[in-house]
């Protein structure tokens, strides 16, 4: 069994998550911690648990998942793993967050690793399919366990909702193809755990989504 921890950080209410399997090595998502408090919060689950942080696996790069990539990657001495077609998006991290007037103490992100298309993603016990799911960002994936029933589906698709598709490097066409084409193949019963807001299902989405009809 993997136990899947969720944490909701920043100003952006963006859901960072801790997979760990019984090994207790675990891989982080999105590590979005931007306030000190909510380093320490991650410093204390991982020290409390004994977990072996392996590395940090991004959905994509949109600053709100990224405000605690560096503090963690350096303090854990991890590597950073994205899509290569996402590559853009981290390295406009420090402009963006300037253009925001986005306070970041950190401003040195490590470079990442890239995942393969339709790769298998594995440490220990942990093994993810990585499904790429352009549109929200052009190297948006998503990380499917078959065996626990679950899919971290970052910013593409939300209960009731789908993502924004209006940021550079976003399209609207490609991210309905990324849903019906890859997330809608998904078993109904899969659970899936979101970017921002609250778990929901396949089946729920398929059936109730407003923008999915
Ligand atoms: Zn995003
Ligand atoms: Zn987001």
């Amino acid at each position: 069994m993997l136990t899947v921890k969720k944490f909701t950080f920043n100003p952006f209410s963006e859901n960072t998550y801790i997979i760990s399997g019984e090994s207790k090595d675990s891989v982080i998502i999105d590590p979005g911690c931007f306030y000190d408090h909510e380093k320490k919060e991650l410093d204390t689950y991982i020290s409390n648990n004994n977990l072996q942080l392996k590395c940090v696996l991004h959905t994509h790069s949109h600053l709100d998942h990224m405000f605690g990539t560096s503090y963690i990657s350096k303090k854990y001495n991890i590597n950073v793993w994205i899509h290569s077609e996402d590559k853009i998006t981290y390295d406009s991290f420090q402009k963006v967050c300037d253009l925001y007037s986005i306070p970041i103490s950190n401003r040195s992100n490590p470079n990442p690793k890239y995942f393969s298309l339709n790769d298998t993603f594995q440490y220990g016990d942990i093994n993810f399919k990585i499904l790429f799911v352009p549109g929200h960002s052009p190297g948006h994936v998503a990380f499917y366990n078959k065996e626990n029933n679950f899919v971290i589906n970052g910013d593409c698709l939300f209960e009731n909702s789908i993502g924004r598709t209006d940021l550079p490097g976003g399209d609207h066409g490609s991210l309905i193809k990324s849903i019906k084409e890859k997330l809608f193949q998904l078993p109904e019963n899969t659970l899936v755990y979101c970017g921002h807001g609250n778990e929901t299902t396949i089946e729920k989405e398929k059936s109730e989504n407003p923008f999915l009809r």
